[in-house]
């Protein structure tokens, strides 16, 4: 039988249908009580994604967990099936899966992040993730950060004052010579002559307007 696909909700309706956590209900999640399991579900707000009682993901933060009634009150409420619980067997589409760990990369990119975080955040191994993110993006998820990064460092390069240095920082590469090789090598000069020949006359035509 195919499995329902989990689908965006087009509004997001926060509050009518959000339950409260009961200290039962808590105990359930962080005992991943299975005999709790369609009675209710839970959100986490950091993750913007939501399990049964029973799913077996690291135990969030009790201030980021919302209670809801049926998993179409969760999903209402602009949250995404868990991969691995997947609560009353929605599938969430791979595409859609990656393009939110996309997002949340990009979010995120100045701070340290860390392939295995992201996976446990995703309540799926680092294999699963490497694999499917690759498959959609072409790129595996630490090369897409890279790119992520290096387009930011680009822009700061051209828009700031910020040393090599502190634009390395700024981006998430806090090692200036490493982040000197990862910018030579995806750009193919260095972070300086990039810098350098966006200043020079012949890149950038100062003073002359474009009305004839
Ligand atoms: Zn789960």
């Amino acid at each position: 039988m195919e499995e329902p696909v989990w689908t965006p909700a087009a509004k997001q309706t926060e509050t009518p249908d959000a339950e409260c956590l009961t200290d039962a209900k808590w105990s359930a999640i962080v005992n991943s009580d299975a005999g709790q399991d369609g009675r209710f579900y839970y959100s986490v707000s950091t993750t913007r994604i939501f399990c049964r009682p029973s799913c077996r993901s690291r135990t969030p933060k009790r201030e980021n967990v919302r209670v809801f009634g049926s998993a179409a009150a969760a999903v209402a409420a602009g949250y995404r099936p868990c991969k691995r619980c997947k609560p009353d067997g929605l599938r969430m589409p791979d595409e859609e899966w990656v393009n939110a760990i996309a997002e949340s990369i990009r979010a995120h990119y100045p701070e340290r992040i860390t392939l295995q975080s992201l996976a446990e955040e995703q309540h799926v191994s680092l294999f699963h993730l490497q694999r499917t993110f690759k498959r959609i993006r072409g790129a595996t998820p630490a090369e897409y950060l890279i790119g992520v990064r290096i387009e930011a460092a680009k822009g700061l390069l051209r828009e700031s004052r910020y040393t090599v240095a502190e634009v390395g920082a700024r981006v998430g590469i806090s090692n200036a010579a490493h982040f000197a090789t990862v910018f030579l090598k995806t750009v193919g000069r260095s972070p300086s002559q990039y810098r350098q020949e966006l200043a020079t006359p012949s890149n950038r035509k100062a003073g002359e307007d474009n009305h004839d």
